[in-house]
């Protein structure tokens, strides 16, 4: 099938898009170590008239990063349920690809971006081209 469905840790909100999407990104930048509380991320970003929130639209909370990116993530259980890049990615809808019920070799990560602010130990893949 070409629909993806995501949803957060307590199931109060969920989503769907359906393929192809724009890219994959693992992201090293240090905004996303911190909102993400990890040691890099990695971005599904998705054409917004291809995501549909399927329920729990009510169910989650708008954090305005900047002027032009926001971050929503679930009331209840503090997932990540979609992001905005208004900088990068306007008409997208940014997902983090931990949220997914299911994967494909078709949200394989892609590229890799903010390569010089990664941590020490994280290796970087070769077959994963860099923009930084
Ligand atoms: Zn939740
Ligand atoms: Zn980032």
């Amino acid at each position: 099938m070409n629909e993806v469905k995501g949803s957060c840790y307590c199931g109060s909100v969920q989503w769907e898009f359906t393929l192809p999407v724009k890219t994959v990104v693992k992201c090293h930048c240090s905004m996303c170590r911190k909102s993400q509380g990890s040691d890099y991320s990695t971005w599904v970003v998705v054409p917004s008239e291809q995501f549909t929130i399927t329920k729990g639209s009510e169910a989650f909370t708008k954090y305005q990063a900047n002027e032009k990116s926001s971050k929503n993530f679930c009331s209840c259980c503090g997932t990540p349920v979609f992001s905005v890049n208004g900088k990068h990615f306007p008409k997208h809808v940014v997902l983090a690809l931990g949220t997914l019920d299911s994967y494909s070799e078709k949200l394989a990560p892609q590229i890799q971006v903010y390569t010089p602010d990664k941590a020490e130990w994280v290796k970087l893949h070769d077959d994963e081209p860099i923009f930084s």
